[in-house]
C-alpha cells in the first residue's frame, strides 16, 4: 500500500463537531455568492452537458474566471463521477491477466504546476464546499497532495495534486482506478511533467477503459490561453470537435452514445472580466530592477489611490527576499501621515501558513505590497491588486547540454507572460503596470513561451515512463516531442546512476528511485546512503532536506555583512564543504528546543527556510519508512552526534553516486575544470569553499550567471569520482 491510498467509506457527517460544521457551512453559504458571480459560474450546465455526452473537453477561460476553484465542484456530483464496482482487467504478479472486481472511480483529479496553488486552492474549494481540509477530519472530501506533504481523507473527493504526483500515482494505479475525471490544469504553461501527464491520459483514453472495467476516465484540459490547436490535434480529433460557446461557432461532432463513451472533443470558452489597464514602460533600460521596483512601489504608494494593492513579480526566492528586506527598510522612514505598507513575499519554497497570509485583506489603512516569483502569473489570484510592477524576467530551466545538466538562469519572459502579468492589475477596477524594462524590449520578447520538454532535463521524465512500462520512448503520444538529442542524454544519465540496466529495461534501483520524491540523482544518493548505515541516511536526509530550499542561510550581499556572517555561522561550518555545513545546520536548529527563532537568527540562518526544511525532512523521513530504508527504531533517537571524518567521507560518496558527473577537478591556474566535458566552472560565492583550493569538488547545482558557477560544493577526492565513473 502507499500513503496515497484513500478508502472509499461513505460520507459520515457525524463525525464532525457539529458546532464546526455548522460554522464551515455558514461560510460556505456566504462564499456562495461570490462564487456566483464569477464568469465560469454561467457556463456550468453546458460543462456538465459536454461532458456527460463527450470524455474530452478542452476549456480556455481567462486566469481568475474560475476554472480551477469550480469546475471539480460542477463535476463531483454527476451520476458518472461516482464510484462503481466492476469487473476489471488486472495484471498480477509474473504478468499474469486476472479478472477482479475492483471499485473504479469517484473521484476527481485536478493537476497544477505548483504545490502553492494546489495547496492553496484545495483550501479554498474546501471552504466553499463548507468542509474541513484534507486529514483535518475524516469526513474532509477536498485534499490534497504535493510532494513531501499529502493531506487526504477516507472521504475525499476531490483532489488537488501537482502533476508530479499525478505521475508518481499513476506508478502504483496505472489506470487512475480512483478517479472519474481528472482536470488538467494550466497546460499553457506547458511543463514537463503536464506533457507527461496528457501522454499517459491519452494512452488511458485510448485504451478504452481496459483496466478501468470499461468505465471510462474524463479528462479535462484548462488553459488560459487560447492556444487549442496543437492540443485538438493531440487528443486526434481536430475534425470533429464540438465548439462551443463564446466566439466559437458550433459544428456537429460525432454523435455519442449517450453513455458518454465517446472520445470525441468538445471544446468551452470562458470569457473573463477584464477592467483596462494602462501600460507604463520604462523610458531606458533598468540597470538593477530590484532597486527600480523599490523606486517604483514607493511612488505608486504615495501618488496612487487607496485601496489598490501592489503586485510585483521577481524573478526567484532571493530576489524577493531582498526586495521584502529594502521594502520594510524604506517603510520605517516614510511620512507618519501616508498609510502603512505590508510587504509579503509569496515563493514557492514558502513554508505554509505566510503563503496564507497572502490572501488574508489587508488591515485597515494598510497597502499590501506582495512580492511574487512567476508563481503569481496564472497559478495563484490574490485579489486587491491594483497595481502591478513587472521585472520583466522570471527564472527558468534551461537544460545545457554541454554540461549534460538542468541549471536555472534569469531569463526574459515571453509577451504572454507579461501580458498575463500585466492583467492581474484589471480583474476588479481598472488597473495600471508598470513594465520595468522598455517598449521596445517589449516588443522584442517571444511571443509563447517553449515548453519545457525543448529545454530541460528529461531524466526524471524517462524515468518516470519506464517506471510506468513505457519502454519505446520515441512512440510515446507527446505533445510536444522533446529532441533526440536530449532524449539520449537523459538515457545515459539514468545509466550512470544505474537506474537502467544494459537492455535499456529499468533496474531495480531505478524502480526504487522512481517512487522517492526526488529527482533521480537525489534519489540515487538516498539509496547509496542506506548502503552506508541508518546514520548515514538520516544525515543525507538531513541535507538533502536543505537542498529543497534554495537557501538556508540569510543573504549577505556586503562586505562587512559577510564578515558578520562569517562570526555567526562559525560553529556550523565544516571545511568539507557546504553538504556538511547543511548538516550542521539542520542539526543545530533541530537539537534547539527552546527558541529556534532567536538560534536561526544568531547563525543568521533563515528561520523560514529551515521550517520548510524541517517540513520535507519530516516528510522524507516517512517515505524512508515506506520504503523500507529506515525503520522506526532509526529515528527514535532525534540527537545525533556530528559526523567524524570517516563518516563525512561516507555521506559525500553518497552524493557523489549521483552526482559523478557534476565534478571537476584543480587545474594548475588554480581554476575548476569539470571532469566530463572540461569545461571551466568557478564555485559559487555563497559557498563555505568559496575562494578555497581543493583536489577536486563535488556540486548540486549548476547556476549561470555573467560566469559559471558551481553551488552547493563540497572537497572531494578525484579516486572517490574514478569509483563512481568507472563502476
Ligand atoms: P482560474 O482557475 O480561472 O484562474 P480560480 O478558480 O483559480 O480561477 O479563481 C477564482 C476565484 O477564486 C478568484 O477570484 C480568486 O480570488 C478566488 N480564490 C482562489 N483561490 C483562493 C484562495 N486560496 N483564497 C481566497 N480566494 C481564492
Amino acid at each position: 500500500g502507499n500513503s496515497h491510498d484513500f478508502k472509499r467509506k461513505p460520507y459520515r457527517a457525524q463525525q464532525d463537531n457539529p458546532a464546526i460544521s455548522h460554522s464551515l457551512r455558514e461560510k460556505a453559504r456566504v462564499l456562495l455568492e461570490t462564487r456566483k458571480k464569477l464568469p465560469i459560474f454561467q457556463h456550468a450546465d453546458e460543462i456538465r452537458q459536454k461532458l456527460k455526452d463527450n470524455n474530452v473537453m478542452l476549456l480556455i477561460g481567462e486566469t481568475g474566471s474560475g476554472k480551477s476553484t469550480q469546475v471539480p465542484q460542477f463535476l463531483v456530483d454527476e451520476p458518472w463521477c461516482q464510484m462503481k464496482k466492476v469487473k476489471a482487467t488486472t495484471l498480477t504478479e509474473g504478468d499474469n491477466i486476472q479478472k477482479k472486481s475492483i471499485p473504479v472511480g469517484g473521484c476527481v483529479a485536478i493537476t497544477q504546476p505548483r504545490r502553492v496553488a494546489a495547496i492553496s486552492l484545495a483550501r479554498r474549494v474546501a471552504e466553499e464546499m463548507g468542509t474541513p481540509l484534507g486529514k483535518a477530519s475524516p469526513a474532509s472530501k477536498v485534499g490534497y497532495s504535493v510532494r513531501f506533504d499529502t493531506s487526504v481523507s477516507p472521504s475525499t473527493r476531490i483532489k488537488f495534486l501537482t502533476d508530479g504526483m499525478l505521475l508518481q500515482e499513476m506508478l502504483h494505479d496505472p489506470w487512475l482506478t480512483k478517479y472519474s475525471a481528472v482536470v488538467v490544469d494550466e497546460v499553457h504553461e506547458r511543463g514537463v511533467n503536464v506533457d507527461l501527464v496528457l501522454g499517459f491520459l491519452k494512452n488511458i483514453l485510448d485504451s478504452e477503459g481496459e483496466g478501468r472495467g470499461g468505465l471510462p476516465l474524463k479528462v479535462i484540459v484548462m488553459s488560459a490561453t487560447a492556444d487549442m490547436e496543437s492540443l485538438l490535434e493531440f487528443f486526434g480529433q481536430a475534425d470533429s470537435v464540438q465548439r462551443v460557446s463564446g466566439e466559437l461557432a458550433t459544428t456537429n461532432g460525432p454523435a455519442s452514445d449517450g453513455n458518454g463513451r465517446s472520445n470525441a472533443v468538445s471544446a468551452c470558452h470562458i470569457k473573463g472580466r477584464q477592467f483596462p489597464v494602462q501600460t507604463i514602460y520604462s523610458p531606458a533600460p533598468v540597470h538593477d530592477f530590484v532597486d527600480a521596483a523599490l523606486e517604483t512601489i514607493f511612488n505608486i504608494h504615495i501618488k496612487e489611490p487607496m485601496p489598490g494593492d501592489i503586485l510585483v513579480f521577481l524573478t526567484g526566492q532571493e530576489t524577493v527576499e531582498n526586495l521584502e528586506y529594502l521594502v520594510n527598510e524604506y517603510a520605517v522612514g516614510m511620512d507618519p501621515s501616508l498609510p502603512k505598507v505590508l510587504a509579503l513575499p509569496l515563493f514557492a519554497a514558502l513554508p505554509q501558513a505566510a503563503q496564507q497570509r497572502v490572501f488574508a485583506p489587508a488591515p485597515p489603512r494598510t497597502r499590501k505590497i506582495i512580492l511574487a516569483t512567476n508563481i503569481a502569473e496564472t497559478s495563484v489570484t490574490v485579489s486587491g491588486v491594483r497595481f502591478v510592477v513587472d521585472c520583466g524576467k522570471a527564472k527558468m530551466k534551461q537544460f545545457r547540454s554541454r554540461l549534460g545538466l538542468d541549471s536555472l538562469l534569469v531569463k526574459p519572459i515571453s509577451k504572454s507572460a507579461a501580458i498575463q502579468r500585466k492583467g492581474r492589475a484589471g480583474r476588479e477596477a481598472p488597473g495600471k503596470c508598470w513594465r520595468l524594462y522598455t517598449e521596445r524590449d517589449y516588443l522584442a520578447l517571444d511571443e509563447a513561451n517553449t515548453p519545457e520538454i525543448l529545454r530541460s532535463d528529461l531524466s526524471q521524465s524517462l524515468l518516470t515512463m519506464k517506471a510506468r512500462g513505457v519502454d519505446d520512448i520515441m512512440n510515446f503520444p507527446f505533445l510536444t516531442r522533446p529532441p533526440r538529442d536530449s532524449l539520449e542524454k537523459a538515457l545515459l544519465q539514468l545509466f550512470n546512476i544505474q537506474a537502467l540496466q544494459e537492455t535499456g529495461k529499468i533496474s531495480d534501483i531505478g524502480l526504487q528511485i522512481a517512487k522517492l520524491p526526488l529527482t533521480p540523482p537525489l534519489g540515487r544518493v538516498l539509496l547509496a546512503a542506506a548502503e552506508h548505515g541508518q546514520n548515514c541516511l538520516l544525515d543525507v536526509i538531513d541535507i538533502i532536506s536543505s537542498l529543497s530550499v534554495e537557501n538556508i542561510f540569510l543573504n549577505t550581499n556586503s562586505e562587512e555583512k559577510k564578515e558578520e556572517a562569517e562570526k555567526a555561522r562559525r560553529d556550523l561550518y565544516r571545511r568539507e564543504g557546504d553538504h556538511l555545513t547543511m548538516l550542521m545546520t539542520v542539526q543545530g536548529y533541530a537539537a534547539e528546543n527552546t527558541d529556534r527563532k532567536a538560534w536561526a537568527e544568531r547563525h543568521m540562518v533563515s528561520h523560514r527556510a529551515m521550517q520548510s526544511v524541517m517540513d520535507v525532512r519530516k516528510q522524507l523521513t516517512a517515505q524512508c519508512k515506506q520504503a523500507k530504508l529506515l525503520t522506526d527504531a532509526d529515528t527514535s533517537t532525534e540527537k545525533r552526534p556530528p559526523p567524524d571524518a570517516l563518516s563525512a567521507v561516507s555521506i559525500l560518496k553518497s552524493f557523489l553516486t549521483g552526482f559523478s558527473t557534476n565534478t571537476a577537478r584543480l587545474v594548475p591556474d588554480g581554476s575548476y575544470r569539470t571532469v566530463v566535458g572540461n569545461q571551466t566552472v568557478a564555485i559559487h560565492p555563497s559557498s563555505v569553499l568559496f575562494g578555497k583550493r581543493v583536489e577536486a569538488i563535488m556540486y548540486n547545482e549548476f547556476v549561470f550567471t555573467n560566469r559559471s558557477y558551481a553551488r552547493g560544493v563540497s572537497a572531494v577526492q578525484m579516486d572517490w569520482v574514478g569509483e563512481v565513473l568507472g563502476g
